[in-house]
């Protein structure tokens, strides 16, 4: 034990995994595999996955991914670990076995808990310049100086790829304390989802859903992306590759650049580019202010709902809401893992504004059912289409104009509804079925009228206007009012 300690412990690198589970383009693995001897560790700590809005069906999608790098790994003679704990006794056991090693990670934006850990982590090796960690996609870590963040993102997207790590010809050990990938998965069971249908992970599958988007499905992208049953084939589905880092969002952006000038679906190409900058651009709210997991990004605002009505929002999460639309949408949603925005829009505005339950509730229900989940972006959008951020006007969808307007002859609705399969198109878009199916839970325009009443009262204030204009110029756009 000793011996294998001092054989170690002068040269090695550790590199640690969270997101980002890429061969290629991915500086933590490249950088880090440089040395002659290096550890790829895999973090697995169980309370991390059941924190704020993590779920099982996200661990199966990573699960995929890290057995695709860890096939990938293999190829280049080198190991998969996995670490079962978490980042403080993770700290410790590298003090323990590896005192002289250097460490390499890439950054995530994260919820909370991972924050916490992480700044706990880094503080145990800061001193000592043993780690490095990486900036992730376009996240800016140093600068949340919104005036030059846009061009700086530009800048990063258009720097060059790092290549993957070279082939190694170290000889291959076990360190103790540590188990492989392999027996990992063989223990470790996301809870029976074999009924449900949601995307496989792993690079290769990235790979292969940004060609077909690029080469095919693009055409149309920015008029079908709103109808939920176009929207499964016309969006890119990337986003729990973006998610879980299986393609960086550089990689992709490169791509779609030296498309722009030839392909001849140009504007849809320039609508999707547009979504890469949204991406990061929300996530860096988080990142600049972590607070806003639980607190609203408008101050007045957290006080608007207080209460939350837990019959109300079992009703929701279950797709029993008696509005069939709304409830097809929660249906497919289970099923696959996914929804395209307009519908997740509108139905974070139902329970915001129809149901009035408090969004910090509401939030992690409805992403434990996103495979995608990704803090940044889910925070931010819940609490725009709750009408808290003081810096974008309140929208209140209708659900029963969504339902004529998305899906006119109801086909898609009874896809998922079986039960209404027989009834006619009219009576369900305007959700008129009697005894049929689910009472109604809420008077849908009363409720939005006194949303609306409600949320305009309190934004008419010259305070409100104040701590909007703050909070624009920590997080707003420049890009919009250029
Ligand atoms: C309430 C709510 C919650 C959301 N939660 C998430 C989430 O947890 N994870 C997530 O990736 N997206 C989230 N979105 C944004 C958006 O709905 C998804 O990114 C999109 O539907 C993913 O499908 P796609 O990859 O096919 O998208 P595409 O239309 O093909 O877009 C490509 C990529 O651009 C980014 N993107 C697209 N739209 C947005 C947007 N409005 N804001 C920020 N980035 C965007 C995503 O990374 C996406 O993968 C949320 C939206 C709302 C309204």
């Amino acid at each position: 034990m000793r011996l294998k300690l001092l054989k170690y412990s002068n040269a090695v690198n550790i590199i640690l995994l969270h997101k980002n589970l890429r061969l290629s383009d991915n500086p933590a693995l490249y950088f880090g595999c440089k040395a002659k001897e290096s550890i790829i560790i895999y973090i697995y700590d169980k309370n991390y996955w059941q924190s704020n809005g993590k779920s099982q069906r996200q661990f199966k999608f990573c699960l995929d991914c890290l057995s695709d790098l860890e096939q990938k790994l293999n190829e280049l003679n080198r190991d998969l670990y996995v670490f079962e704990g978490d980042l403080v006794r993770l700290a410790k056991w590298i003090n323990k076995n590896f005192p002289q090693s250097k460490i390499f990670l890439n950054q995530s934006t994260d919820i909370g808990y991972y924050k916490d850990q992480h700044k706990k982590f880094i503080k145990e090796f800061s001193s000592f310049k043993r780690l490095t960690e990486y900036e992730d996609f376009g996240i800016q870590t140093k600068n949340h100086n919104r005036d030059n963040w846009s061009s700086n993102w530009h800048k990063i997207m258009n720097q060059s790829l790092v290549p993957p790590p070279d082939i190694s010809s170290a000889k291959r050990s076990k360190p103790s304390g540590l188990i492989t990938f392999e027996s990992f998965k063989k223990t470790s069971s996301a809870e029976d989802l074999n009924n449900i249908n949601i995307q496989l992970g792993g690079e290769n599958e990235a790979k292969k859903l940004l060609m077909s988007f690029l080469e095919k499905r693009v055409d149309g992208y920015s008029s079908k992306m709103s109808s939920p049953s176009e929207a499964e084939y016309s969006c890119s589905r990337l986003s729990p590759h973006i998610t879980f880092g299986t393609l960086s969002i550089k990689a992709i952006f490169q791509e779609v650049q030296k498309r722009m000038n030839s392909s001849p679906f140009r504007k849809d190409l320039y609508s999707f580019k547009k979504r890469l900058h949204w991406h990061c651009h929300f996530i860096q709210k988080l990142e600049t202010e972590p607070e806003l997991e639980f607190k609203s990004m408008h101050s007045m605002c957290d006080s608007l709902r207080e209460k939350e009505d837990k019959e109300l929002v079992e009703k929701w999460i279950s797709g029993e809401t008696g509005f069939p639309f709304l409830d097809a949408c929660m249906t497919y949603l289970r099923q696959h893992g996914w929804i395209n925005f307009r519908m997740r829009a509108m139905i974070m505005s139902f329970a915001s504004y129809n149901l009035w339950q408090p969004w910090q509730e509401t939030s992690p229900r409805l992403a434990e059912l996103f495979v995608d989940y990704e803090p940044g972006i889910h925070i931010c959008q819940v609490q725009m289409q709750s009408g808290v951020t003081g810096i974008n006007l309140p929208r209140i969808y209708s659900v029963l104009k969504q339902s004529s307007d998305q899906d006119p002859s109801a086909i898609w609705i009874k896809s998922q509804i079986n039960s209404l399969k027989n009834i006619d198109p009219k009576n369900i878009h305007e959700a008129e079925l009697n005894e049929i199916y689910h009472k109604k839970i809420i008077d849908l325009n009363a409720s939005a009228k006194k949303a609306r009443d409600t949320i305009w009262s309190v934004r008419k204030g010259s305070d409100f206007k104040r701590i909007a204009r703050d909070v624009y110029l920590k997080h707003g756009s420049r890009l919009r009012r250029a």
